[in-house]
């Protein structure tokens, strides 16, 4: 069988799919001059392939079938799986409904979007997987027909499954997704050493298909093997979600790598609190040079009201600007927009990234995803109808304290106010600090200027007082 695996590159702005935003993905589009040079800069440095695609390629190859990976064209064949994302499903609809009109293939629908919104793609495919894709694709590699709905067990045991076939994977200029990977000129793969997330923030994707589990350290590292075996020096992203959530596990894969001498670079996301000095060391002796982790909000209360347990504030400086001095890039996430947020709330969220002085800080409007706990509660807010707005950068619902041009205006102010400091550029490219006193005094007339923009904003929003 000629099986088409379809991946297609989003349009409009820089649309993120896989395992960005649990699945759902994500589209940034700059609307101010700051946001678009890190829409640039994402550009640069996202360009991933997707990791599901290595898996199921893997399996259809594994049992003898020919596969192909698509980003684009239509490709004549047996049967075609379609990655779907809230953000772009109308193109990948539109592509499906085109493979069956052109060469009256079997095409099927897969992804969190495929599996929580099942509805908007019935009709436009043949069947449609709920659920991690595997054992779907292991039914269909079998000869299986699908139809309709269909539910995909989630394989519990991770270690089974065969290692993705990044040969057979078309390789989209495989990335640059750090800095240190451009400059070492090294290719990037995603790897999954572990699935879904055992926290229960209540806003969260990753968590909502299926449950945590991990595979063991010995198999990660046969998949780290083969993969420098076939490609020499690498850089990984570990898409987990919670890569040290068992330490002892992410210990074992560390040594392993340093034991075997390893020649990889990788990135890792995780929570703060699941890390200490000692594992910070062992990570990047292994390779470790770039973290990336959720902050979401200064405030403790808000975060416990979304189910998600804060973290002391010296704990996350510590690691952070221990992580600074070692040389590992750090990027933290915020979430703007919690519905206990205020303005007040929001600078005060904004001031503590700079404070935290991570590498990179992405900021997101609350988007209340299809599936999660936060979306049941919010279900009477939601004003948007359209659901490729759910991007994570677009008001969605009312908020009982901002309105949406409110929380646009609080989304680019962040940007701003992190990424227009001459001390971020200046630390970002690793320029000499001799003239420190200097940046700190371009810092600080950079922050005046951005407060009295905000300043003048709030004033102009301000009711008229009547003559
Ligand atoms: S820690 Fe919370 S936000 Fe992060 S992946 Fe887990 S559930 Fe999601």
């Amino acid at each position: 069988m000629r099986v088409v695996l379809a991946d297609l590159k989003g349009q409009n702005g820089v649309v993120s799919k896989d395992t960005i935003a649990g699945g759902y993905g994500s589209r940034f589009r700059g609307i101010s001059w700051t946001t678009r040079v890190v829409e640039r800069m994402r550009k640069l440095y996202r360009n991933l392939p997707s990791i599901q695609l290595g898996y199921l390629a893997a399996i259809f190859a594994q049992a003898g079938h020919e596969v192909y990976v698509t980003d684009n064209k239509w490709i004549p064949g047996d049967l075609a799986l379609v990655l779907t994302s809230i953000v772009d499903f109308r193109h990948e609809i539109q592509w499906a409904e085109e493979a069956r009109r052109r060469y009256g293939m079997q095409v099927g629908f897969f992804g969190t979007f495929a599996t929580h919104v099942p509805e908007v793609l019935a009709g436009h495919g043949d069947f449609i997987i709920k659920g991690e894709p595997e054992h779907a694709a292991l039914r269909l590699a079998r000869g299986e027909i699908l139809k309709g709905p269909i539910v995909s067990s989630t394989i519990q045991d991770l270690d089974s499954l065969p290692f993705p076939r990044w040969d057979l994977v078309y390789r989209r200029r495989f990335g640059h997704e750090v800095i240190h990977s451009l400059f070492s000129m090294r290719s990037v793969f995603p790897l999954l050493s572990s699935r879904s997330c055992p926290e229960f923030c209540t806003y969260c994707p990753h968590r909502i298909t299926a449950v945590y589990r991990a595979r063991s350290p010995q198999n990660v590292l046969e998949e780290i093997e083969q993969i420098c075996r076939q490609y020499g020096r690498v850089f990984l992203v570990f898409r987990d979600p919670l890569f040290t959530e068992e330490r002892d596990r992410s210990m074992a894969i560390a040594e392993g790598i340093i034991r075997k001498n390893l020649p990889v670079r990788f990135e890792c996301e995780t929570r703060l609190d699941s890390l200490d000095k000692e594992l910070v060391d062992l990570l990047y002796r292994a390779g470790l040079r770039a973290l990336t982790f959720g902050v979401e909000s200064v405030d403790p209360n808000t975060l416990k009201r979304v189910g998600r347990r804060p973290i002391p504030p010296e704990h996350q400086k510590d690691i952070i600007s221990y992580c600074s001095k070692k040389g590992i890039m750090t990027v933290g996430f915020y979430v703007i927009g919690f519905l206990t947020d205020t303005i007040e709330s929001i600078q005060a969220t904004i001031d503590y990234s700079i404070d935290l002085n991570s590498t990179m800080a992405l900021f997101k409007i609350l988007t209340p995803y299809p599936g999660t706990p936060l979306r049941k509660r919010m279900e009477s807010l939601i004003t948007e109808t359209d659901l490729e707005k759910f991007d994570g950068y677009t008001p969605t619902f009312k908020h009982p304290n901002l309105t949406h041009e409110q929380l646009l205006f609080m989304l680019t102010t962040a940007y701003s106010r992190f990424y227009i400091r001459p001390s971020w550029g200046w630390n970002y490219l690793g320029l000499p600090n001799c003239f420190a006193r200097w940046v700190q005094r371009w810092d600080a007339y950079a922050q005046r200027r951005q407060r009295e923009i905000e300043m003048a904003y709030f004033t102009s929003q301000e009711p008229k007082a009547s003559s």
